[in-house]
């Protein structure tokens, strides 16, 4: 099997660090491990510095070019990707394992990202005020940070890029982008779209490799560090960057509650349980981990979700019908597995699902799991599971369901399902998370508004939206005496 390259200056080149002990590796397909979506080169530190470097050297003139030119080169890549959304989503779905739908509403997205920052691009600007001094004025302006350092996850493989590179590019930024291990597939295809519509040479650059190797790697000598992904990892990238001045933004993991309060409309707060739980086989950082009903209604909600959760097709994730896909790797299913024993340890009730399934081809395939009978305090509503695991936890009334909400060490999403305007009002002031939402999933989000959470989910400015800048911009302030 060819050695599929990496992408430093401009060249597609497979060169690896003779000091890496992992060379290449095998993109493996999650609902059928007898697929090999291709053979990745492994970048090492080596690789690192000369993508670092090559984009050092592209940046200066693609911060001075017009607006016009790097809008451009983000608009044709948006027109590119809603035309090539059908082969792209099928990449997506190869890979990470989303169904068809989410594989192909995963690369729409991206494209509206860029779309929607190829606007950015030419409307960013600065303010004009008045000195608080006579015969001056003041003018602040926007300029780009330089290099930046981008590390993803796989469980968004194009979108989470896509909204890093996107505003990276639009402001006059080079960057060099360290995917996720599990998804170099998506991320050299991107990065083609990108090279196809004009990309000048260094100004994206893209380096696979293992991530305590090229990703750890990523942090000398870029001048800003954008990383998405677990706590755990977050916070060692947090200390490398600090360290070295590098300014960072990170966005981690969640624990997200989604409250169902007795005057809640049953069906809709059942569509909304399965989906942020489950959906996606609940690897997204909004799934809706903890549901926290209160008593009036939750006998009748369990009964309500069980049914639905029996009525889920998993299976293969491009197979017609399928509405959960396997989760992404051996390592994690077995994770997950481990969660279910810890909960029943723990004494919670597994009430549905849990169990490892087989499917037409082999994969990493379970049915989703309901724990009930839970307590706050117990490890599976403290940790995050990332995968099919949900709990109930019961609440007396709405301000001990809120109060439970609040007490987690995460604050990415966090949901409520009620028919009262006052008890929605209260929870979107009350409750600590970045992303409140009312009679929603807790996941499911739009591209043009700021993204991020709150305490150990987010660390630094908001992504998306016209707050990107915040981060992929420097702001002058020009005093000027007239
Ligand atoms: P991960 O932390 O294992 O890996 C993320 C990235 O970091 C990968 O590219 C990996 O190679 C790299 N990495 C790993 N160790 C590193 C190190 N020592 N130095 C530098 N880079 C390193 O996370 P994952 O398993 O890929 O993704 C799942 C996690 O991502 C979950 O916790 C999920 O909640 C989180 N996530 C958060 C958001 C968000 O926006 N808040 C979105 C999606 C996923």
């Amino acid at each position: 099997m060819n050695l599929e390259p990496n992408f430093i200056g401009g060249e597609w080149t497979t060169a690896t660090d003779a000091d890496s002990a992992t060379r290449a590796v095998d993109s493996i397909n999650p609902s059928d491990t007898r697929d090999c979506i291709g053979r990745y080169a492994q970048g090492g530190a080596a690789q690192m510095r000369d993508a670092i470097a090559a984009a050092r050297h592209a940046q200066p003139a693609w911060g001075a070019t017009t607006t016009q030119v790097r809008s451009d080169l983000l608009q044709k890549t948006a027109i590119e990707l809603a035309a090539r959304k059908e082969e792209i989503g099928t990449l997506v779905s190869r890979e990470a394992g989303k169904t068809r739908a989410e594989g192909i509403g995963e690369v729409m997205r991206a494209s509206q990202i860029f779309q929607f920052f190829a606007g950015e691009a030419v409307r960013y600007g600065g303010e004009n005020l008045p000195s608080v001094r006579p015969n001056i004025g003041v003018q602040t302006s926007r300029e780009p940070v330089g290099v930046v350092g981008l590390i993803t996850p796989w469980n968004f493989p194009i979108a989470i890029a896509a909204w890093k590179l996107a505003p990276a590019l639009a402001f006059g930024n080079a960057a060099v982008l360290k995917p996720s291990e599990e998804t170099p597939g998506v991320a050299s295809e991107l990065l083609r779209v990108l090279q196809r519509n004009g990309l000048p040479p260094g100004v994206a650059n893209l380096v696979n490799g293992q991530g305590p190797v090229a990703g750890a790697a990523l942090v000398d000598g870029v001048d800003a560090l954008s990383f998405t992904g677990s706590v755990a990892t977050g916070r060692k990238l947090a200390q490398s960057a600090i360290a070295g001045m590098v300014r960072v933004q990170l966005e981690m993991g969640g624990k997200n509650p989604l409250l169902v309060l007795d005057d809640a409309d049953l069906p809709l707060a059942v569509e909304c349980a399965l989906n942020g739980a489950f959906f996606s086989a609940g690897q997204r950082c909004t799934a809706s981990s903890r549901l926290i009903v209160t008593e009036g209604i939750h006998d009748r909600f369990v009964a309500a979700l069980r049914q639905r959760m029996r009525a889920v097709k998993v299976g293969p994730a491009l197979a017609a019908g399928t509405d959960i896909g396997p989760v992404i790797n051996q390592r994690q299913l077995d994770m997950v597995q481990r969660y279910i024993e810890v909960g029943r340890g723990e004494g919670a009730e597994l009430v549905e699902g849990g169990d490892r399934i087989t499917c037409e081809t082999p994969g990493f395939y379970m049915r989703p799991a309901l724990f009930v009978d839970t307590r706050n305090d117990m490890r599976i509503n403290r940790e995050e599971v990332f995968g099919p695991f949900a709990t109930v936890i019961r609440a007396r009334d709405y301000d001990e369901a809120l109060a439970l909400a609040n007490d987690t060490e995460f604050g990415l999403s966090a949901g409520i399902c009620t028919a009262s305007h006052k008890h929605a009002t209260h929870f979107r002031l009350n409750v600590r998370s970045g992303l409140a939402m009312v009679n929603l999933p807790t996941a499911g989000l739009d591209y043009h508004v700021p993204f991020g959470g709150t305490k150990g989910s987010s660390f630094g400015p908001r992504e998306q939206g016209s707050y990107a800048a915040d981060f992929y911009t420097l702001t002058k302030t020009a005093y000027i005496g007239h």
